[in-house]
């Protein structure tokens, strides 16, 4: 995985480009769960999931369908009162979509463990993208407060936050342009 952070920036990004919408917040809180959930998968270790099976870490959670899923379960829970507007409700369901599958294709940039089952449930083959100059990121927090931990924060930094908060900016002055 990448860590936390990341993915939770990730999804802050993928959200900048409508933070004049008056649902914006609620957008972005379940965005950022969704791009943190595909993680829990990690409990199969403890319960004896092989990690390379389908439901083992980076498996189905991290897939375009699983996540595409979740977030239509989010949008029918949360998102009611934009039934009345298709535009709306398609807007939440597609931020909230990215926001999850941006988690496996974060995750298929780091050089450790096994690849993302993005096909799953049509194939389960892992993948990464062929160039992953991101570290992969350990598990707990003490973890980042070792020379490891450093050099996973210096390459999310360089690979992860710097381009996604480039693209932030961009998207900002973009709408600001629209508005003037
Ligand atoms: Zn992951």
């Amino acid at each position: 995985m990448a860590s936390i952070f990341s993915h939770a920036f990730v999804a802050y990004g993928v959200n900048s480009t409508f933070t004049e919408h008056p649902y914006w917040k609620r957008c972005l809180f379940f965005s950022i769960v969704l791009s943190v959930l595909p993680d829990a998968d990690v409990i199969g270790f403890l319960i004896g999931v092989p990690y390379d099976s389908p439901w083992g870490h980076r498996g189905a959670t991290h897939s375009i369908v699983f996540s595409m899923m979740m977030a239509a379960l989010v949008t029918a829970l949360f998102f009611r009162d934009y039934f009345q507007s298709k535009m709306r409700l398609l807007a939440a369901f597609t931020l909230l979509s990215l926001s999850a599958i941006s988690h496996g294709v974060l995750d298929a940039f780091t050089n450790g463990g096994l690849g993302v089952g993005f096909f799953w449930p049509f194939d389960n083959t892992r993948y990464f993208f062929p160039y992953h100059p991101v570290q992969v990121s350990p598990i707990g927090i003490s973890a980042f407060f070792s020379h490891y931990g450093l050099k996973v924060l210096l390459s999310e930094l360089i690979f992860i936050i710097l381009p996604t908060t480039a693209f932030i900016i961009v998207s900002k002055i973009y709408s600001k342009m629209r508005k003037d």
